[in-house]
Parts: structure tokens; sequence; C-alpha cells
């Protein structure tokens, strides 16, 4: 017998995606369902949002310089990400930074693959609101209540290998907490605060690939989950791996 049983599936026919397009008009030839979890590649927000900056355009400062130096980068890819970031954690052996929107991450998440060659493509300012908008367009359009996540391929500390993160959330909590259940010997869990919402976007990238697929939204149907805003990345004062960082910039 089966317990629980869920339906991913890509979409096709998305086009290359240009600022202004409206990413629910690749949505019209589905049958969506309610509940339903959209899940987007940032690349096709951004595109849309009309984040793409050729880097001809970008006058790097000196410290942008100073950074690029050190990498071996381009001082304007360098220039673009620190645009883009709150604070910078490491500058070698690479770039790594909070971003606007709060997480830390390598170039501020900038990305130069599925662009044209000379251009840089940013993160959304605000990815949770940038979901909103979609979702509550979906409603509009197609009248289904449906949940929307915003992914991005993102490199892990400690591990080999990247894997899809969510970056924006909206109509699913992206955390699922198990803390005060009981497990199968009934002692009550204390601490298992799952990120079912980066798990939901690990599958959806695996299926969206990362080169030339152009599959760039997956829709997985079948999973329950809550509708609860929570927060996704630590805060600077919980976060011992960062303070351990900042120390040590320190010295
Ligand atoms: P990221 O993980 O958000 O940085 O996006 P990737 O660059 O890894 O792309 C994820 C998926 O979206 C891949 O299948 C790409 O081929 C596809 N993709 C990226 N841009 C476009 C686009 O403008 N149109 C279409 N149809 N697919 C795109
Ligand atoms: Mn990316
Ligand atoms: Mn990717």
């Amino acid at each position: 017998m089966i317990r629980l049983r869920i339906e991913a599936f890509t979409v096709n026919n998305v086009p290359l995606v240009k600022e202004g397009d409206d990413i629910t008009d690749f949505l019209h030839d589905l049958d969506l369902h309610d509940g339903d979890i959209i899940v987007i590649a940032s690349t096709i927000v951004s595109k849309a949002e009309g984040l793409i900056r050729r880097l001809e355009s970008i006058t790097p400062s000196e410290r942008a310089i100073g950074i690029a130096a050190g990498l071996n980068e381009d001082p304007r890819f360098v220039e673009a990400v620190l645009g883009q970031s709150t604070e910078i954690l490491i500058v070698k052996p690479f770039l790594l930074v909070e971003s606007k929107f709060g997480q830390v991450c390598v170039n501020a998440g900038l990305d130069r693959s599925n662009v044209e060659e000379g251009f840089v493509l940013l993160l959304p300012d605000d990815p949770s609101q940038s979901a909103k908008q979609i979702r509550s367009r979906i409603f509009k359009r197609y009248g289904k209540n449906v949940a929307v996540i915003i992914t991005d391929t993102c490199g892990r500390a400690f591990r080999e290998g990247q894997t899809g993160v969510g970056i924006g959330f909206t109509g699913i909590a992206p955390m699922k907490d198990w803390r005060g259940t009981r497990d199968l010997g009934g002692k009550v869990l204390e601490i298992t605060y799952e990120g079912a919402g980066d798990e939901i976007a690990g599958l959806a990238n695996l299926m969206m690939g990362e080169g030339a697929d152009g599959t760039p939204i997956v829709i997985v149907r079948g999973l329950t989950y809550e509708d609860r805003s929570c927060q996704v990345f630590r805060s600077k004062e919980t976060d011992v791996i960062r303070k351990a960082i900042n120390d040590a910039n320190k010295i």
C-alpha cells in the first residue's frame, strides 16, 4: 500500500525570458491544481525583472579592483557583487557575502551562466516578494491557490556539490517544525526543525538541470504543507559560524 506519492514535472515551452515577461504566461497550458507548488529558477525571475547588467557599463571601485586582483577576477564583476552585498565575510579564495535579502552566499548569487557573454544576472532584491507577486497573479488568472518557491543553485559549506535551495517562499512554510512531536519510541523531539522548503527546492532543481535544459519551472503536486512564514536565513547574532569567520577576520 502506498502512503505517500508525489508528482513532479517540468513545464515545457518556456521561451528565453526577457525583461517584462510575465512568468504566469508560461503556465497557461497546464491544468494547475489548488495546493500545487510552483518552483521557479531565480534565473528567469531575475530576467523577467530586468536584473541583467552589461559588464561594460560597470565602473569598478578601488575596493572592487583590490578584491578582484586577489581572485584573478574581473573587477567589474566584483563591483556588481559588492553592489548586491550588505556584508563581506570572505574575500579569498572566493567572495562570500551577505546579499541584500539576507542570504550568505558566494558572489551574492550573481550568475554568468545562462546569460549572454559579457552580462551578469543579479538575484531579485526580495525573492519572497517576487514569489508573492507571481502567486497572486496565478490566482487572478487561473483561480488556483498555489505555493511558489523561487530557487537558486548554491554551494554549501562543509560538503562538495551544489544543490538547489529556496531563496523565496510564499504560500508554504519553508520549515517543518517537528519539535514537540513524538518519535517511534514515544520520545519527544526537541530539535528537529526541517528545512522542508529546501528539500522541495532540491528535487525541483535536480529536474530543472543546470545547463541548456531550458526547464526553469517545476510543478510539485501531492505534498501537504503548512502556510506560515518563518525565518530562512540565520540571524547574524545566532550564527556561530559567521561569528567565527568575523572573529578570524579581526586577527
Ligand atoms: P539558477 O539555478 O536559478 O541559477 O538557474 P540555472 O542557470 O541553473 O538554470 C536553471 C534551468 O533554467 C536550466 O534548465 C536552464 O536551462 C533554464 N533556464 C535559464 N534561463 C532560461 C530561460 O530564459 N528560458 C528557459 N526556457 N530556460 C531557462
Ligand atoms: Mn544561480
Ligand atoms: Mn541552477
